[in-house]
């Protein structure tokens, strides 16, 4: 179901939302080399609860059978791994690497989404390649996310834009509407045509979160039933934020 917010619950929404933005702030001065992915997601969890709020990706159930639901706060996922890793005492950062990271907050019983891709040390240009312009996708795609226009005009301008690079785009997850869940509809893929799909409209919040391959777009996931990393062992970038529809222009609320 697609929920408009009132103005009280956006308020609330902007609570939850302002500590996402917060815990990467705090993220971005501790991603180094040596560093494991376990003691940041201990750092994030100790952030996200002195203020308040809760990480709403711990526990979160898989939906498979056999497989547990989601371990920890931030889901972390270094070079080929895509989304959904899990951080591990055994995974040590490296000089070169580039480390997408997912966080949900929620506060007062709404949630803010927000990923993005960190450099790790000295990064190859062609891997901050990859990096800027998944992030600028998610820029070119937000121009479009204004009254009146569709879904379909989020999702094509993300495709259009990462295409000439020769990157591809993940086709199998996609950004999501989000409020009392975290995730609603509509569905917002990072591929399609313009003027097709869901008409936007003031109080819809989004998440519009671009997954960007360096190589060919196929993916696979691990056995732990989580990790999806590339097949073709190329390098991945996310980057992510919850979004308001107004009158006029979109506005980020994960910034
Ligand atoms: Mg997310």
């Amino acid at each position: 179901m697609v929920t408009i917010k009132s103005n009280r619950e956006i308020e609330l929404m902007k609570e939850a939302c302002n500590i996402t933005a917060k815990t990467y702030e705090m993220l971005e001065k501790n991603i180094r080399p040596g560093i494991s992915t376990w003691e940041l997601d201990k750092l994030a969890e100790d952030f996200i609860k002195a203020q308040g709020g809760r990480p709403a990706q711990k526990g979160y159930p898989s939906g498979i059978k056999g497989v547990p639901n989601f371990p920890a706060t931030l889901c972390i996922s270094v070079n080929d791994a895509v989304i959904h890793g899990i951080p591990s005492k055994n995974e040590i950062l490296k000089d070169g690497d580039i480390v997408s990271i997912d966080l949900v907050v929620e506060k007062n019983g709404y949630h803010g989404d927000a990923a993005r891709t960190f450099l790790c040390g000295n990064v190859s240009e062609e891997a901050k390649r990859l990096v800027e312009v998944t992030k600028q996708s998610f820029f070119e795609a937000i121009k479009q996310a204004k009254k009146g226009n569709r879904v379909g005009d989020i999702s094509h301008a993300v495709e259009s834009y990462v295409k000439p690079y020769g990157f591809s785009v993940v086709r199998e997850f996609q950004g999501h509407g989000i409020g009392k869940e975290m995730h609603e509809d509509p569905g917002i893929p990072n591929y399609g045509k313009a003027g097709r799909g869901l008409r936007l409209e003031p109080g819809m919040t989004l998440a519009v979160e671009p997954m960007i391959i360096a190589g060919k777009p196929d993916i696979w996931e691990l056995e732990d039933g989580w990790t999806i990393v590339t097949a073709d062992g190329s390098l991945a970038a996310h980057y992510e934020n919850t979004i308001l529809i107004t009158e006029n222009e979109a506005k980020i609320l994960t910034i």
